[in-house]
């Protein structure tokens, strides 16, 4: 007997949005009382009000953070008792799962199967695995002369600002706050003001898990306020930011404006899917090509948006992805078999439908979607859209559009290919399709992103770092070499003779 499938407009009608802030372990109002509409991209009403954060709550929740790392609370707790605290942070997000994942649709956009699947699941996952991974990261003694003795030891930094957008507001927050809090450090964490319902929430589950107040502090706001104050900040020793380029240059600047703090960048991509004729399995590369494109409704930095197609197979490849395409057709986010949602806001609608216009006037072929869709809902949704006959220099295949527009460029060679893959600002993500074994490692070496995949695009584990070549960033999200950038290296010498 098949369970029925909850009914999410029945639970997004009870569902309890607080948009205040949350600073020393409280739920608090912004110091000058403003506020800014929360608003939900599925039918663009709003569904609250969100504390306007600015400099004087960003420096409330910096004195927070800084006071309880000060006196230890948290960062000489034992490791064992750190590790409990986020386990049981990481059983309360599992629990709150269904509310955390409603908060996430109705915030930006998402189908509520994948918010529940995806987003809740790796937030769990991630905070749990650095939970689980305190106690085994050990210090060194090095080398040293017999009459003295070199301590390498790991310490937290103090307190972490961390910046994150709203493609995937809980995982991202959750890539962040699991190396940052594991070492130690204390948290003010600057939410998309696009989605800063769950950020919120989850701050309130990690008091309930056991976080000492003050340890993790959330300022929603606009980035121009809430975030430049908090990138600016002197008592901030080390921004782990996620979002867009441009932005990551500013991090950069208020950085050297202020007190060099350490700057981590996780920025934009415009990834290259390269797929050669002796694939054994073209319509399978086709449709993980859809499937992975449209995901997230393309708002996602790893997005495969740049497809070189060989010369040889284009056509049939390009009719697989176009007949893939409709199965991608947004729908009510709310609906439990929904595979495509609404873009974040009218602002990213219009920027999208922008670039499409772009490609049309550019002259690449459209052969699916390039229309709104579902606008008599009052929310923000794009068809998939599939370019043919793009050239690598065009718009559509030069910038980051963030939404669910592929192009596909047709090559000669591999030289050629590999040219053009790498002929890109960004070098977040690629991926190599072919049967011959030395052409597959061939190409893998020779693409320039941070993760390279073979005959496959969405694998991924928070065991393995995630992180961009160029203007993809610096720095990685993920496994232990995220520890790095929230701990300091410090050497004590001993002497150890009489
Ligand atoms: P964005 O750069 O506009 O905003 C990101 C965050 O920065 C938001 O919280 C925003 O309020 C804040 N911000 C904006 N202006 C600021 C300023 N002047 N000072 C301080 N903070 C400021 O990006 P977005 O539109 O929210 O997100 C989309 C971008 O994020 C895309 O480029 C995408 O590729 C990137 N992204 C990268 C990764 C990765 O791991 N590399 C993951 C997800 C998203």
């Amino acid at each position: 007997m098949n369970t029925p499938l909850p009914d999410w407009h029945a639970r997004a009608a009870q569902v309890r949005l607080d948009g205040r802030a949350f600073i020393d372990g409280q739920r608090i109002a912004a110091a000058d009382g403003e506020t800014f509409a929360c608003i939900s991209p599925i039918d663009g009403r709003t569904l609250t009000q969100v504390a306007r954060s600015r400099e004087a709550d960003v420096d409330h929740a910096v004195a927070s953070a800084r006071k309880a790392f000060a006196d230890g609370r948290w960062a000489r707790q034992a490791p064992a008792a750190r590790k409990q605290v986020l386990m049981r942070f990481a059983e309360k997000i599992h629990a709150a799962r269904e509310e955390l994942a409603l908060l996430e649709t109705l915030d930006m956009g998402k189908p509520i199967q994948y918010s529940l699947s995806v987003d809740v699941t790796l937030a769990v996952r991630c905070i749990g695995w650095y939970g689980e991974a305190i106690d085994k990261v050990y210090d060194e003694i090095a080398p040293t002369p017999h009459n003295s003795l070199a301590l390498i030891t790991r310490e937290p930094m103090g307190v972490i600002g961390t910046i994150v957008p709203w493609n995937y507001p809980m995982i991202m927050a959750a890539w962040k706050l699991g190396p940052a809090l594991a070492a130690g450090n204390s948290v003010v964490l600057k939410p998309s003001e696009k989605s800063p319902l769950t950020a919120l929430r989850l701050a309130e589950l990690a008091i309930e898990a056991g976080l000492p107040e003050g340890v993790f502090n959330v300022v929603p706001g606009y980035g121009h306020e809430a975030g430049e104050a908090l990138a600016l900040h002197m008592e901030v020793d080390a921004i782990g930011f996620t979002g867009s380029t441009r932005v990551g240059r500013k991090m950069l600047e208020y950085a050297g404006r202020s007190n060099l703090k350490r700057v981590y960048n996780e920025l934009g991509g415009k990834s290259a899917f390269v797929v050669f004729p002796d694939f054994d399995d073209l319509a399978r590369a086709a449709k993980t090509v859809a499937g992975s494109m449209f995901f997230n409704q393309g708002e996602s930095c790893n997005a495969p948006s740049r497809v070189f197609v060989h010369e040889s197979i284009a056509d049939d490849f390009v009719k697989v992805v176009a007949a893939t395409a409709p199965a991608h057709q947004p729908a009510d986010p709310l609906d439990a078999k929904t595979e495509m949602g609404a873009l974040v806001d009218d602002t990213q609608l219009k920027t999208v439908l922008g670039y499409i216009e772009a490609g049309r006037q550019e002259g690449a072929k459209l052969v699916a979607g390039g229309e709104r869709a579902r606008a008599e809902t009052g929310g923000f949704y794009v068809q998939p859209t599939v370019f043919d006959g793009v050239a690598n220099g065009m718009r559509i295949a030069r910038d980051e559009i963030f939404g669910p527009v592929l192009s596909v460029i047709r090559f000669k060679t591999e030289e050629e290919a590999i040219a053009m893959a790498n002929d890109s600002t960004y070098g977040l993500q690629a991926s190599v399709w072919s049967s011959n074994l030395n052409r597959a490692h061939r190409v893998a070496r020779a693409l320039r992103a941070g993760t390279v995949h073979v005959n496959q695009y969405d694998e991924d584990d928070i065991t393995v770092p995630f992180g961009g070549y160029k203007q993809s960033g610096n720095g990685r999200d993920k496994s232990l070499h995220a520890f790095d950038k929230y701990t300091e290296l410090k050497t004590t010498w001993l002497r150890i003779d009489g």
